[in-house]
């Protein structure tokens, strides 16, 4: 195989870990492991022969959560081949808020807005963040975001079980407009049900219970389903479930090498393969033909299959049809994995 994967390739790689623990985390938990000094080189190297634009990022969970991390994202830039790593509307409110230092670095690098996430209260925030203090930090950070020039946007991820405190936080939001930050930007919604979400699903918001007054600013809301709805649409859809990646390739890198395209948690059969253990040109060729475990076992079910399987008739859990879609799939996963033992 030659460079010939004519797509731009972005790898997005655990270097330092997260320092929440979100009950939502669509990645999954894991540990925060160091990894090793010239992870960064080896894993460039390791790709370089097959890509001829490749860029890097050293985060994969919280952007710049390394103390050095001006220096972090030059080098970033400059070990990148042929293409740059972008910034996003991304940044750490944990160093926000602990180093004086950071917002200057935001600005110099070209950030305009900073999406910050919220679950609710104080009590709530904390237990969903994994962290004592994340309501307040989301709180200062977004007043020192404001007094640098820097928008800050508070998305929220709605369930059954914070919908009143969202419609509270919609309410303190329209406050801080008044007050201080006309442009803070607030939006909702229902988050995929990947990684740890999924174990969410039992409080998973009802389309019906979505307060009426958060409608105007929910994400997607026109494209909303109840399961039920999700299923009937399912259940017309007899071919497999495909994973086809059209544009670049993104592939997530964990801090054990192990490598994952971006389509849904990093488990097992999501797994593309090992950069310590496989040679550098079978995992190319994985990559290539989208061979992983979950795409074989795609090959031996339909949608329609999935929904009668997986579905549940009664429910009023509100998705959206791609997140429906995977959910089911990675039902069907974990029930494989069972089966297997
Ligand atoms: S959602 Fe983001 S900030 Fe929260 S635990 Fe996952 S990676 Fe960290």
């Amino acid at each position: 195989m030659t460079s010939e994967i004519g797509k731009q390739l972005d790898l997005v790689v655990d270097l330092y870990g997260c320092p929440n623990r979100c009950m939502h985390c669509w990645l999954g938990h894991m540990p925060n492991i160091r990894m090793p000094e010239n992870a960064d080189s080896m894993i460039m190297d390791y790709f370089s022969p097959f890509f001829s634009r490749i860029a890097f990022y050293s985060w994969l969970r919280e952007p710049d959560y390394c103390a050095d991390y001006r220096d972090r994202w030059f080098r970033d830039i400059a070990i990148s081949k042929n293409a740059r790593p972008e910034r996003f509307e991304l940044a750490s409110f944990y160093r926000i808020v602990r180093d004086d230092q950071y917002i200057p670095f935001l600005k110099e690098v070209g950030v305009r807005k900073v999406q910050l996430t919220l679950f609710g209260l104080q009590e709530t925030q904390d237990r969903y963040v994994g962290r004592k203090g994340a309501y307040e930090e989301v709180m200062k950070a977004s007043e020192l975001l404001t007094e640098n020039g820097i928008i800050p946007r508070w998305q929220c991820f709605i369930n059954e079980e914070n919908r009143d405190e969202i419609l509270k936080l919609y309410a303190l939001a329209k406050q801080v407009r008044a007050e201080h930050c006309p442009e803070l930007e607030f939006f909702v919604h229902e988050g995929s049900c990947d990684g740890e979400n999924r174990r969410l699903y039992p409080i998973r918001i009802r389309k019906r219970n979505i307060p009426e007054e958060l409608i105007p600013v929910y994400f997607g809301y026109d494209n909303l389903l109840e399961e039920r709805e999700c299923i009937d649409m399912l259940k017309e859809l007899h071919g497999h479930p495909v994973f086809h990646i059209e544009g670049d390739i993104v592939l997530n890198i964990s801090n054990t090498f192990d490598v994952f395209f971006n389509i849904t948690h990093m488990t097992a059969p999501w797994k593309i393969g090992n950069i310590i253990a496989d040679k550098p040109q079978e995992l190319a060729g994985r990559i290539l033909h989208e061979d992983t475990p979950a795409h074989r076992l795609a090959k031996q079910v339909t949608w329609a299959e999935l929904a009668c399987r997986y579905g549940d008739m009664s429910s009023e859990r509100a998705f959206c049809i791609d997140d429906y879609k995977i959910f089911l799939f990675n039902t069907f996963l974990e029930d494989d994995e069972r089966i297997r033992g």
